[in-house]
């Protein structure tokens, strides 16, 4: 059996929150020396003491200069016991920010800050899109407003409730040959020369382990067997929960199916392409195989 290494990651397991507590109710805070969560497309904006990490600002830093931000603020939680807040704008300012602050795509914050803030950030983004997605209720057309008593948005009007969604989706690597070579294919949405692992999201009626043998099949047309669950990841874009499975390979070699997957191939540790940058699932599924052992030879 190969010798399972641990590793410390940069990037920890999002589950192990250790201080990041989400509020059961969503409302609305002012607190100036709320940690703010301020994003816009796929950037988020942090700061940096001289000297100092990049850190998130607070309210009261970012209000400074970006007074229009100052809108409906998401209370997200609270983090070492401070409150953090969300809020998202169409597009940044126009002129240069303040010397200390800066956007950074979200990824670079999932792969390298503390899983608290990981957490706060995933969790902005996903309440976010969903509230904006929901100012009327679909049923009779009227507004939704926020319940007192739970994460839900009610309607006045006719009782409809609606409640923060998250979309499942499956995400595995594929072994052979005794767990020397794995399966990675190129997206056509990806960079050229980049290969990752295949995904795809859970279907309705659907368990995930269904979901990873038909996105294979259909996909790559490989069966697997031994699926076994790794960890899981949420994935802010724009609100799925990547289930990380792996899974060995009991037949078929790998045909593209020509619309999303233009290649895919078999490759081993000396082989690899260029493979996702840190702070996703793939690339901590990626990593825990190539820090393997090689299975014993008797
Ligand atoms: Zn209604």
């Amino acid at each position: 059996m190969p010798c399972r290494l641990t590793v410390q990651f940069l990037f920890e397991p999002l589950f192990r929150m250790p201080q990041f507590t989400p509020p059961n109710v969503i409302s609305y805070l002012a607190d100036p020396a709320a940690l703010l969560f301020l994003g816009s497309g796929a950037e988020v904006l942090l700061t940096r003491d001289p000297g100092g990490p990049e850190r998130f600002p607070t309210v009261a830093e970012v209000e400074a200069f970006l007074p229009e931000m100052a809108g409906p603020l998401l209370f997200l939680g609270t983090l070492g016991g401070k409150n953090c807040v969300g809020a998202q704008v169409p597009a940044w300012p126009k002129e240069p920010l303040p010397d200390r602050f800066f956007t950074v795509p979200v990824r670079h914050v999932l792969a390298t800050f503390p899983p608290g803030e990981c957490a706060a950030l995933c969790r902005s983004r996903i309440l976010i899109q969903w509230k904006n997605a929901h100012r009327l209720c679909g049923a009779c057309g009227q507004p939704l407003a926020g319940s007192q008593t739970d994460m839900g948005l009610i309607c006045a009007a006719c009782g409809a409730r609606y409640y923060p969604q998250i979309a499942p989706a499956v995400i595995v690597l594929v072994t052979r040959a005794g767990g020397n070579e794995i399966l990675l294919a190129h997206n056509r949405k990806f960079a050229a020369g980049l290969y990752g692992l295949l995904a795809g999201f859970v279907e309705a009626g659907e368990s995930a382990e269904e979901a990873v043998r038909r996105e294979l099949r259909e996909e790559v047309g490989v069966e697997v067997k031994n699926l076994e669950y790794q960890f899981s990841q949420s994935w802010p874009f724009p609100n799925s929960l990547m289930l990380g499975y792996r899974a060995e390979c009991a037949g078929g070699e790998p045909r593209p199916d020509g619309e999303e997957i233009d290649s895919a191939a078999w490759f081993t540790r000396e082989t690899l392409p260029t493979i996702p940058q840190p702070g996703s699932i793939a690339r901590r599924l990626l990593d825990e195989w190539l820090l393997e052992d090689q299975p014993a030879t008797n």
